[in-house]
């Protein structure tokens, strides 16, 4: 498809793609190649029919509470419009209407209700298990019954961009006798990424319903202070350790973007019980790019995730527990086979046995203050047509300062 907007042929953002966002200046927008449509000022000019969803809309909270047959409805109508005539105005004389991503100032595109993260890499839940229990079975008898998971904190939940103060709290190595507190020494991240609720429900989500209450997927850093954790998470699970940040991207990328990119999941042994059988299981071809101060460290693949999406949201409602509009469910660290594919710090430095260099001539095993975390994602959809073979996420960035 070409576009009057003209992204470039194979721009992760073409056509295809169209993640939404909120700006600083209190719209909600969504991104054509460079541009920004202003989707409150398209409507109020009847370039398209959200029901008033995005009107004087600050986040996207009206328009994933709309559902699904809104999204797919308006998903049509900015496709013909991108892709059909240019209207008169759009640029120039109306130039509230279209803007450029430089300059623009992203927001959290949706007020967080409820944050939930999983743990569902299975080389990710082998590696920490041989890192914070070594003389215990890898994987403890759940994780491959249910999809472990924790309540995070909502508040917390910050746009890409945001500095991350070093979290300080209570710290006990093995050999100290008591905890003290102070500023973590073994601060880490976990790439990860993040599905958004729309429809909401007051009561279990079935298995085969996850597309009709999730709008989308962003990016997620979920800022981990090991120290921290490894001394409160018995028998609870993590708290402090977590809670202080985590951070998402900007644009939250529609699930009908990453149709193209669906890949089939691992084969699950032994069988999940039937509130967690899929009629047709499936999660994305997604490749992470994790930037340590600008230097690539890590290539973390989340096709091999063990619990799909649609299990962790079927699992994380079965009790009876409601979801909202704004609830936010990430798919805990993603991690390959091999140290590059890791999507955490103590994975790749193995607990800093084995430090990174960075293209500065700098080793690290931990963050230090001012140093900058970018991870990137791009689905992949090999089958489609060649323009539209990639779709982009864009990038969750933050740099780590020190508290004051
Ligand atoms: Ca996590």
């Amino acid at each position: 498809m070409t576009a009057w907007t003209e992204p470039a042929q194979g721009d992760p953002f073409g056509v295809h793609n169209l993640p939404l966002c909120a700006t600083r200046d209190g719209w909600v927008g969504v991104r054509v190649g460079d541009l920004i449509l202003n989707l409150g000022a398209a409507e109020e000019a009847g370039l398209l029919d959200a029901g008033g969803a995005f009107t004087r809309a600050a986040t996207l909270n009206r328009f994933l509470a709309a559902g699904r047959p809104t999204w797919t409805r308006v998903r049509a109508q900015l496709t013909d419009l991108f892709t059909g005539p240019r209207p008169a105005g759009v640029f120039g004389g109306n130039a509230a209407l279209l803007h450029p991503v430089d300059g623009t100032a992203l927001a959290l595109p949706f007020e967080v209700a409820d944050y939930v993260d999983f743990y569902s890499s299975e080389h990710h839940a082998n590696n920490l298990s041989r890192l914070f229990r070594p003389d215990s079975p890898s994987l403890l008898p759940n994780w491959k019954e249910l999809p472990v998971g924790y309540h995070g904190r909502a508040g917390t939940v910050m746009v890409s961009g945001t500095d991350i103060p070093r979290p300080h709290g209570q710290r006990k190595t093995p050999d100290e006798e008591r905890p003290s507190y102070g500023p973590s020494r073994r601060l880490d991240i976990e790439a990860e990424l993040g599905f958004v609720v729309g429809a909401p429900s007051t009561g279990p989500i079935d298995v085969d319903d996850f597309r009709e209450h999730v709008f989308g997927a962003v990016l997620v850093n979920d800022w981990s202070a090991r120290d921290i954790q490894a001394w409160e998470y018995q028998p609870l699970g993590p708290f402090l350790g977590k809670s202080f940040a985590t951070s998402i991207s900007p644009w939250v990328v529609p699930l009908d973007a990453l149709e193209p990119a669906k890949a089939a999941a691992p084969v699950q042994d032994p069988p999940v019980l039937d509130y967690l059988r899929e009629a047709e299981r499936y999660a994305y071809t997604i490749r992470f790019e994790v930037f340590w101060n600008g230097t690539l460290v890590a290539q973390p693949p989340y096709e091999g995730i063990y619990w799909t999406p649609a299990q962790q949201l079927a699992h994380l409602t079965a009790n009876g527990a409601w979801a909202r509009t704004g609830d936010l469910y990430a798919s805990g660290t993603i991690s390959g086979p091999t140290p590059e594919q890791t999507g955490s710090f103590i994975e790749r430095t193995w607990n800093g046995a084995h430090p990174v260099r960075l293209d500065d001539g700098s080793t690290r095993s931990f963050l230090l203050d001012g140093d900058t975390v970018t991870i990137s994602a791009t689905a992949q959809c090999p089958g489609g047509p060649a323009e539209a073979a990639m779709v982009g996420f864009g990038e969750v960035r933050g740099t780590v300062v020190t508290r004051v």
